[in-house]
């Protein structure tokens, strides 16, 4: 059986690497033209949910690589108003050396690449596939197809395989922005930042419809290109950032750094401080979305996972887990000597209320959050 896969994003990689890791003949099809094409993301928060799949889905080597490269796990989740008042403070276990509780999205997918060189294709931007009892080919936007005997789509919110496999499904933007942003840790800002971004997820909420949150990136083994940082992200509606989206995604990341200070500007000086000493180059801004239902299909040999099936907002940092999770219940599903199309059926099953339930607790989440209304 070959596999093929398009999207090299979190979800895509496990699973790759846990049908790689069986035997299964598997090929990624990813668009970017590299590892290192663009910003991607800073932090992400990695539950037990998602430790578990790694350790289902990883190749000892590939675990490895993920604990090496993973951050020190933190211990608390905390609330402040705009003059680092606390609001609310949750203290959990931090956990041991091996424990992976958060990473860096680069360091991450370069990680769970490990071992891929011959799986892995960059420059792949799927256009469409024609399914048939026997197979798929599959369509690529510099012309070329490949045949497999199934498809899974793993490629994101916008996912393109999900366009065509479900023409109706909707993703919501649920009216808020983020703009992301990154503060490298030198020795100045360890000795200045409040103690408490330090330790975990901090939010910081004015009360007047912006928030920031901030935490801490230290890594176990950095990557070669940069070093420890604290993740700063701003959250606002459009109104409150003062531009609509068309002005907003065309700012250089200096002009959208300075939408984030003059938000911050009435806030506690430290937090403005931290503001001030961020790497302006790596701004970009983010679209918040979410789906209200996952979708379910009529089983055939093609099948989604992770965003493209289940956009959720990251208000309970449960995206990258719930894809995490897909990929282990799809590999197992395709590994166990299930015949295919029962094998589909059954991870679609067990796949739509588990991510249901994630996309239900984000956008509830989100709606506390960010006061929106979707
Ligand atoms: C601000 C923010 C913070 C977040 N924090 C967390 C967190 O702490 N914890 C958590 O669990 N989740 C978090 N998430 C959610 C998480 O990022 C996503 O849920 C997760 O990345 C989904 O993984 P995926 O593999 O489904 O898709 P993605 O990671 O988006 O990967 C999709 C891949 O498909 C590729 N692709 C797209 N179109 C095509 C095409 N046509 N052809 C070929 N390739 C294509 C893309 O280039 C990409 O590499 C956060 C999200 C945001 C926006």
């Amino acid at each position: 059986m070959r596999v093929g896969i398009v999207g090299a994003g979190i979800g895509g990689l496990a699973l790759a690497q846990g049908l790689a890791k069986a035997g299964v003949d598997v090929r990624l099809y990813e668009r970017d033209p590299s590892a290192q094409h663009r910003k991607q993301g800073y932090r992400i928060h990695i539950s037990p949910v998602g430790e578990q799949a790694l350790a289902a889905t990883l190749p000892d080597a590939v675990r490895r690589r993920v604990i090496e490269t993973a951050t020190h796990p933190g211990d608390l989740l905390a609330g402040f108003d705009g003059q680092l008042n606390p609001m609310f403070e949750q203290v959990f276990p931090g956990g041991g050396p091996e424990t992976v509780s958060a990473v860096d999205r680069y360091a991450f997918r370069r990680a769970l690449m490990t071992g891929l060189d011959d799986v892995l294709a960059f420059g792949k931007q799927f256009e469409s596939y024609a399914a048939d009892a026997d197979g798929v080919e599959i369509r690529f936007a510099d012309g070329s197809s490949e045949s497999v005997d199934v498809l899974i789509g793993a490629d994101g919110v916008g996912s393109g395989v999900r366009a065509q496999l479900l023409p109706d499904f909707e993703a919501v933007d649920i009216g808020v922005r983020c703009i992301y942003g990154k503060v490298p840790l030198t020795p100045a800002v360890r000795a200045a930042v409040p103690e408490a971004f330090m330790r975990g997820f901090c939010f910081v909420t004015d009360g007047r419809g912006a928030s920031a949150a901030f935490a801490p990136v230290l890594f176990r083994t950095p990557p070669e290109e940069y070093g420890d940082y604290l993740m700063a992200v701003l959250t606002a509606t459009s109104d409150v950032l003062g531009c609509a989206d068309d002005e907003l995604f065309a700012l250089s990341p200096a002009e959208l750094w300075k939408i984030v200070s003059r938000l911050s500007s009435s806030w506690h000086p430290a937090v403005r401080e931290l503001i001030a000493t961020a790497e302006v180059d790596a701004a970009f801004p983010i679209t918040l979305r979410t789906c209200i239902r996952v979708a379910e299909w009529p089983v055939s040999r093609v099948a989604l996972l992770g965003d493209a099936v289940h956009p959720m907002t990251p208000a309970a940092g449960a995206g990258a887990n719930t894809a995490l999770w897909d990929a282990a219940r799809l590999t197992k599903a395709l590994t166990d000597g299930t015949p295919l199309l029962e094998a589909l059926a059954s991870y679609q099953q067990d796949m739509v209320p588990h991510g249901q339930a994630a996309v239900t607790e984000s956008l509830e989440n989100a709606k506390r959050m960010f006061e929106v209304e979707v």
